[in-house]
């Protein structure tokens, strides 16, 4: 079995589980845009994360997506919404403080992530984020409270 039949069979057989599948494609979404064709790829990740799929390739289309990174090693990103509104979400842990996250993940836990997150996820895989460095004094602003408010260098 060649490494492509193996992203092949693994992508499939995690689409019957919607959490393992999501799991799946964020970790090997690189693998997976590298060796499966961009309609294949967006085919799963519709299936597996609905509506946010097409908003959150929308987003990197967009090139929306920034890391932000500190002298300090900490890194943040900022996905700018559809509104202009820009909203923080950690590398660390599944987060977004936009609406959509707070209604369709949390309350009514409906969907996996909000579009922010998966196109944070997808700019990754595609090295398609914009790079900001900022001080730790204004990385700890940004974590602090203004995480509604893009910071610029
Ligand atoms: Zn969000």
């Amino acid at each position: 079995m060649n490494r492509l039949q193996w992203v092949i069979n693994v992508t499939e057989e995690s689409t019957h589980n919607k959490h393992t599948g999501a799991d799946f494609l964020c970790l090997n979404i690189a693998t997976c845009y590298n060796y499966i064709s961009n309609y294949f790829a967006f085919s799963r990740l519709k299936f597996v994360f609905g509506p946010s799929a097409l908003h959150a390739l929308d987003l990197v289309d967009q090139r929306s997506v920034t890391c932000v990174t500190s002298p300090s090693g900490r890194r943040v990103f900022q996905a700018m919404g559809s509104s202009g509104r820009s909203y923080t979400c950690y590398s660390s842990c599944h987060y977004c403080p936009c609406p959509a996250f707070a209604f369709c993940v949390l309350r009514r836990n409906d969907s996996l992530l909000c579009k922010h997150i998966l196109a944070t996820y997808l700019s990754q895989a595609m090295g398609l984020c914009q790079e900001l460095a900022l001080s730790d004094q204004q990385l700890t602003d940004i974590l602090l409270e203004k995480t509604g408010e893009k910071v610029e260098a």
